[in-house]
């Protein structure tokens, strides 16, 4: 994987008050350019190959990108974290986890009528993001069975 917009994600991590680091803009670009959740070693390895990094600093990396709004953690069936980038302006969107290889699948964006639908559910309630996973069996391992 090339090591794109550099500049962009020094920018980025700047504007969240983030120490840039050379393993956090990796972290960062990664994340940014997956299209499904991943776990903390998935991401781990895919750093590892950029850069010396250990899996403390991914960790760290990833709570304080949690806490800044920059991905958003979800903890599949298996008890382990996802982490997701979340996109400038993205809609929220539902994802599927296969209980069988625990691989997590973005779905589409939720329609603004959706998302209305689900916010009124909060009634009194301040929604700032809907998380929210449909389980089941991935098309994948429907296939070998
Ligand atoms: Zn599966
Ligand atoms: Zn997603």
């Amino acid at each position: 994987m090339a090591y794109m917009n550099s500049n962009e994600i020094k920018e980025e991590l700047n504007l969240k008050g983030i120490k840039n680091t050379k393993a956090k803009s990796i972290l960062l670009h990664i994340l940014k350019s997956s299209h499904a959740p991943k776990d903390v070693n998935t991401l781990y390895e895919a750093c590892s190959k950029m850069t010396s990094v250990n899996l403390a600093t991914v960790y760290r990396s990833l709570r304080q990108f949690n806490e800044k709004d920059i991905v958003q953690e979800f903890l599949g069936s298996d008890g382990v974290a996802q982490y997701e980038y979340i996109h400038q302006g993205a809609k929220s969107h539902p994802h599927f986890e296969c209980e069988t290889c625990h691989q997590v699948f973005c779905l589409g964006e939720l329609k603004f009528e959706d998302a209305l639908y689900f916010s009124n559910m909060a009634k009194q309630h301040k929604v700032n993001s809907i998380n929210m996973t449909l389980r089941g069996v991935c098309d994948h391992c429907q296939e070998n069975h």
